[in-house]
């Protein structure tokens, strides 16, 4: 597929850099189209039309009992369709969450985007477009954070990952702290992280799900052969390279009923992130999916908190947004037929 920049510079090759300069600050500002954008001459304005202004379309919007989550189903090239999520926290500010393939491949056991398979992964404007999309939804006065945790594995889209994310850093006033990229451990790709200079440092959560072997292939059946270790040897790299007050890794750990939430299993995982350091865990309640696991109990949670507080761990347990309307971690799926909209 040809991204925007491609096709502006076949229709206008030998532009000077500065052009594009100006129509990617356009596609940023409040114009909703190519006729408002006023700093390019006119005549560029009318040949631009040729170029989708947006390369993602709404399909359906649906919204939580509660008003503080939106689930949007939009389509994207070849007519295939992706999930992205809007989020309010408590304190009034909003995330949105990005999908960066149509399904994935990783077949995780707790998550509904994974029964889907991959059909294909979605381009850096397809990413970008979707925080575009939300900022012109205007419901949130302003997007304080991206979490690239929806349909996709990151990781397996590097390239356009990469470029999504430089792109919002030059165009958003958000800082590399506020934006979280979610993999499940694609090890090649994290060891490029170390020494490509192209990629900017923004936080990362690895989905750990267990620190006893067995038990994480049985949740991720993905996971590379001795996937503990080799995570521990990359953790401790990258936060010696990389880590610093405000810089933390972030394991991610989905708690599911007497699978990964005994006491057993919190201790082998206080041990594993003691023997790295600059990590935080966050623990986040199952929410169903029609498969094989079951949500743990509030008080497994607490108690698994307490070990790893006990421990010195730093933890923390993940709200549960937007189950009613299937928008919650593990639950992107795109359905046929389409579900009711709110
Ligand atoms: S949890 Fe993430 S990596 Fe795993 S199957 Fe779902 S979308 Fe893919």
């Amino acid at each position: 597929m040809t991204s925007r920049r491609e096709q502006f510079e076949t229709l206008f090759p030998g532009e000077p850099a500065f052009r594009w300069n100006q129509i990617e600050e356009g596609l940023f500002s409040s114009a909703k189209n190519w006729s408002e954008l006023m700093t390019i001459p006119a005549g560029m304005r009318e040949r631009l039309s040729v170029i989708p202004w947006m390369s993602v379309e709404l399909v359906q919007m649906q919204v939580s009992g509660n008003g503080d989550t939106h689930k949007a189903l939009l389509r994207v090239e070849g007519d295939k369709q992706i999930e992205t999520v809007l989020m309010k926290n408590p304190r009034g500010a909003w995330t949105i969450c990005v999908s960066s393939q149509v399904g994935c491949a990783m077949r995780c056991g707790f998550c509904a985007t994974g029964k889907m398979g991959l059909t294909r992964s979605l381009t850096a404007d397809e990413i970008v477009d979707q925080y575009r999309f939300w900022k012109h939804f205007k419901i949130a006065e302003r997007i304080s954070n991206i979490v690239y945790m929806g349909m996709g594995e990151p990781l397996a889209n590097y390239e356009a990952v990469k470029e999504s994310l430089n792109t919002l850093l030059a165009r958003t006033d958000l800082g590399k702290t506020r934006i979280t990229v979610s993999t499940v451990g694609v090890l090649p790709r994290l060891e490029q992280i170390l020494t490509d200079r192209g990629w900017p440092h923004v936080r990362l959560a690895v989905s750990l799900h267990s620190a006893i072997e067995q038990t994480r292939k049985l949740i991720v059946p993905t996971s590379y052969d001795d996937f503990l270790p080799k995570l521990e040897n990359w953790a401790k790299r990258y936060l010696a390279q990389f880590g610093n007050r405000r810089h933390h890794l972030t394991f991610e750990y989905v708690m599911l009923k007497c699978v990964n939430d005994t006491p057993a299993h919190a201790r082998a995982l206080a041990l594993f992130v003691n023997r790295i350091g600059h990590v935080r865990v966050n623990l986040i309640p199952y929410n169903l999916t029609g498969v094989a696991f079951e949500r743990s109990p509030d008080a497994a949670i607490d108690a698994f908190l307490a070990e790893l507080d006990d421990r010195g761990v730093v933890a923390t347990r993940r709200r549960t947004m937007g189950s009613d309307i299937a928008a919650a971690c593990g639950q992107l799926i795109v359905l046929t037929p389409l579900p009711q909209t709110a």
